[in-house]
C-alpha cells in the first residue's frame, strides 16, 4: 500500500538568480532518475559556468547594496519564519519529492522536512537575538581605551551540498547564512535538485529580496571551481566527500576564503557486556541502516564486548533480515534503494571486495529486485582492522563488526581512524559511558543511542571529517566575522612623537 501515489511536479528547468527564474544560458538540462525504478522523474536545469558567475554577481550586488545585511536581525528573522511556515505548509509534497529523488522511506522524508522547517525557525530566533548580542564590550588592560567586539556577516557565501538529506542539508547552510546577514549561492547535488528549487520558489513567495538566495543546479565538476575561486565569494561551506573537500580547500586557498567542511566518517559504536540486548539491537540498526546507511555519521564500525557478542549478533542478524525493503512510498518500508547507480555500484563493489578477501558476511548483499538500486542490510564480522571495509567509508547499509576485551582496547580501536565525525557507546554503567565519551576522538558522541541530531547542538568532525561546526550557535558563527572597534577616549596626549 502506498501513502499517496502522485503529486503534480513543478518546473525544474530554471535557475533562481537575482530573484528571477532563468533558463541556463546554453539551455541545457539533465535527467533526474528515480532510484526505485530507474525511471526519469523530470529534467533539471544544468547551469553553465556563466550562470554560476551570474549567481555570484547577484549575491555580491545584494550584499553590497546593504539592504539585506543592514536589516535588523528581527527583520531577517521574519523572512526565515515565513520560509519555515511555507515548508510546514508543503511538508507532504516536499517529502514526496525527496522520496522520488533520493529513494528514502516517506516517514524519514517527513522527518527531514519537519527538521528543515525547524532549522529555519531556530536560526530566526538566533537572528532576533543578534540584535542584542552582536556587540559585546571587551575589557582592556589600558583604561584610556574601550573596545567592543562586533559580529557581522561574512559577505557572499557559497553552499555546496550532498544528496543524502537534500533539503535539510540546504537548510543547515541557508538558514544560518541568511540569519547572519550573508547572501548566498546554493548548489545542490545533481542527484537531488528538486527540493532545492522548491526552496527557491518558497523564497520568492515570501518576498526575500532579490539576489539574497540564488540557486544553481548542475554538476560540481563543472561549476565547483567557479564558485570556490571567484574573488567575489567570501565564504565556502561544503558538505560532501573527503576528496572533493580537499579539492575545494585548495581552490578556496586562492584568495584565502573563509571555509567550513563537513566531510565523511567511519564512526564506531562500542557496546559493553552490561548493555540491554534489545536496546543495543535497535540503536545499532538505526545507526547503520537509517537512510540506507547514506549518513556521514553512520556508526558503520561496531565493537562488541566478548561476553555479549554471540547473543547480540544472533539478534542483530535476525532483525537486519527482517528490515522491509521497497519503494519509499510504501507504508512499512524501512529501507529504500540507494540514491543512484553510481552509489549502488560503489557499495556493491565494497561488498564484493570484502567477500573476495574472505571476510564473513553474516547477512546481506545485493537485494533481489528486478529494478532499482537496492542493497540489503549487510553485516560483516571479524573484519580485519587494516581492511578497507574497516578503514574507509562505504556510505551504504554495510556494517563492519569486531569483538573487544576491555575498555582500553575498545577506545583504541574506535579512535584508530583517519576520520573523527561521530562515535557511540552503550553500557548500563553511566560512569563508564561518560569516561569513554570523553576519550573518543570525535566531534559528535552518543551515549546509549546513535544518530539523533538536534538543531541546537554543534555538528562537525575531528581529523579528516572536516573543519568547523554547523548547527546551534556554532552554525551561525560560521557566517559571521568578528570585528574589534577600539576607541581612545582619554584627554591625555599619546606622547610618542609629540
Ligand atoms: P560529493 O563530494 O561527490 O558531492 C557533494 C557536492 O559536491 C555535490 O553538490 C557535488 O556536485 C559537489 N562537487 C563535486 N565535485 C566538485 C568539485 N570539483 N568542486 C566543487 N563541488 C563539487 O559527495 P556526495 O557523493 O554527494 O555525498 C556523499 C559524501 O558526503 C560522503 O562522503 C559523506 O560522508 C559526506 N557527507 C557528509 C556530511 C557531514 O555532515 N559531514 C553530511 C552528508 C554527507
Amino acid at each position: 500500500m502506498t501513502t499517496k501515489s502522485t503529486y503534480p511536479l513543478g518546473d525544474y528547468q530554471k535557475l533562481y538568480i537575482n530573484g528571477a527564474w532563468v533558463s541556463p544560458t546554453d539551455g541545457a538540462t539533465f535527467e533526474s532518475i528515480n532510484p526505485y525504478d530507474e525511471s526519469v522523474i523530470t529534467h533539471i536545469a544544468k547551469a553553465s559556468q556563466d550562470d554560476a558567475l551570474q549567481a555570484v554577481q547577484a549575491a555580491r550586488h545584494a550584499f553590497d547594496d546593504g539592504e539585506w545585511c543592514t536589516l535588523s536581525g528581527k527583520e531577517r528573522a521574519a523572512y526565515l519564519r515565513a520560509i519555515a511556515a511555507k515548508i510546514h505548509e508543503n511538508l507532504e509534497y516536499l517529502a514526496y519529492l525527496e522520496v522520488l529523488d533520493n529513494g528514502k522511506p516517506i516517514d524519514e522524508a517527513r522527518w527531514d522536512i519537519a527538521d528543515t522547517a525547524g532549522c529555519f525557525e531556530f536560526y530566526a530566533q538566533l537572528a532576533e537575538e543578534l540584535d542584542d548580542t552582536a556587540e559585546t564590550p571587551v575589557v582592556l588592560s589600558d583604561e584610556r581605551f574601550d573596545s567592543v567586539a562586533r559580529r557581522e556577516a561574512v559577505g557572499v557565501a557559497v553552499a555546496i551540498i550532498p544528496w543524502n538529506y537534500p533539503m535539510l542539508m540546504a537548510a543547515w547552510k541557508v538558514a544560518p547564512a541568511l540569519a547572519a546577514g550573508c547572501t548566498m549561492v546554493l548548489k545542490p547535488a545533481e542527484a537531488t535538485s528538486m527540493t532545492a528549487i522548491e526552496l527557491g520558489r518558497i523564497a520568492e513567495k515570501v518576498g526575500l529580496p532579490k539576489g539574497v538566495l540564488n540557486i544553481v543546479t548542475g554538476f560540481g565538476s563543472e561549476l565547483g571551481d567557479v564558485l570556490t575561486t571567484h574573488p567575489d565569494v567570501d565564504k565556502v561551506a561544503f558538505t560532501g566527500s573527503v576528496p572533493v573537500g580537499k579539492h575545494i580547500m585548495q581552490k578556496a586557498a586562492s584568495n584565502v576564503k573563509n571555509l567550513s567542511l563537513e566531510l565523511g566518517g567511519k564512526s564506531a559504536f562500542v557496546v559493553f557486556d552490561d548493555s540491554d540486548i534489545e536496546q543495543a539491537v535497535e540503536w545499532i540498526l538505526f545507526g547503520i541502516f537509517w537512510n540506507q546507511g547514506q549518513v556521514c555519521s553512520a556508526t558503520s564500525r561496531l565493537l562488541i564486548q566478548n561476553g555479549i557478542y554471540d547473543k547480540l549478533m544472533d539478534r542483530l542478524v535476525a532483525e537486519a533480515k527482517n528490515i522491509r525493503m521497497g519503494s519509499g512510498l510504501d507504508i512499512g518500508v524501512k529501507l529504500g534503494p540507494l540514491v543512484n547507480e553510481k552509489q549502488y555500484r560503489s557499495v556493491l563493489s565494497a561488498i564484493n571486495k570484502a567477500q573476495a578477501d574472505g571476510i564473513h558476511m553474516a547477512t546481506g548483499g545485493k537485494a533481489d529486485f528486478v529494478k532499482g538500486y537496492f542493497v540489503a542490510p549487510t553485516i560483516f564480522t571479524d573484519v580485519p582492522t587494516d581492511h578497507e571495509l574497516w578503514t574507509t567509508e562505504v556510505f551504504g547499509p554495510v556494517l563492519a563488526v569486531r569483538r573487544f576485551d576491555d575498555e582500553a582496547e575498545a577506545i583504541r580501536l574506535a579512535n584508530d581512524s583517519q576520520f573523527g565525525l561521530a562515535a557511540a557507546v552503550m553500557s548500563a554503567d553511566d560512569a563508564r559511558c561518560q569516561r569513554v565519551a570523553r576519550a573518543f576522538c570525535a566531534g559528535i558522541v552518543w551515549i546509549n543511542c546513535s544518530q539523533p541530531t538536534f538543531t541546537e547542538a554543534p555538528w562537525g568532525g575531528y581529523k579528516q571529517s572536516g573543519i568547523g561546526r554547523e548547527l546551534g550557535e556554532w552554525g551561525l558563527n560560521n557566517y559571521l566575522e568578528t570585528k574589534q572597534i577600539t576607541r581612545y577616549h582619554s584627554q591625555q596626549a599619546w606622547g610618542w612623537y609629540l
